[in-house]
């Protein structure tokens, strides 16, 4: 199994690590060629204005958008979450992949200070709470009827979500120890 690493800009390497630790090879994207034989994508945190302009000016966003309607498994965080929504409410109007039938909100929860961890319940990952880690993270505002929920903070806002072989989080699973949000992407493949 190999999976391909949006290595534009953000947290890339760390999922290299979490990939590489549950056996899987992996790939560095950062040309279209190096998609080649890839049997699933990663896009990782960081700044979505930088990777969708980088994605847009490497020639990526149509080969991506193929891999994807082929049914290759994604997974996004963060600033993947918003590069693969449908569509981004304020506070800028962004060119996305519009790979999933979601609408996103920018560093929804204000600046890098107010960064924040909290034990989700993620049901598909099993009882045991998952550490989310939010770093100016975005929310998940509308859902279309293929998008289901995988996680909610207490007060009811989605963030995470899966369509298809598609799952986006507005958290950071590539920057904790706990690799359980890996493995299941990692499910999704074949
Ligand atoms: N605030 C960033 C954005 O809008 C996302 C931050 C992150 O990926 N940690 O792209």
């Amino acid at each position: 199994m190999k999976i391909g690493i949006l290595a534009l800009q953000g947290t890339f390497i760390e999922h290299v690590h979490s990939i590489k630790k549950l056996g899987a090879d992996t790939v560095e994207i950062r040309r279209p060629d190096e998609l080649e034989g890839v049997d699933g994508i990663i896009i990782p945190g960081g700044e979505s204005t930088t990777i969708t302009h980088l994605m847009d000016y490497y020639g990526l966003v149509h080969p991506l958008k193929e891999m994807a309607q082929k049914g290759i498994p994604f997974l996004g965080t963060c600033a993947g979450m918003i590069c693969m929504a449908r569509s981004v409410g304020s506070p800028v109007n962004l060119q996305t992949l519009e790979l999933m039938d979601i609408r996103v909100n920018r560093n929804a929860f204000g600046r890098q200070v107010a960064s924040f961890e909290q034990a989700l319940d993620i049901p598909v990952l099993g009882p045991r709470p998952f550490p989310g880690l939010f770093i100016r993270g975005p929310v998940i505002e509308d859902v279309g009827d293929g998008v289901e929920i995988l996680a909610r903070l207490e007060n009811g806002t989605p963030i995470a979500a899966r369509q298809g072989r598609l799952i986006a989080t507005s958290f950071h699973p590539e920057l904790m120890d706990d690799l359980r949000l890996h493995r299941y992407f990692l499910s999704l493949i074949g």
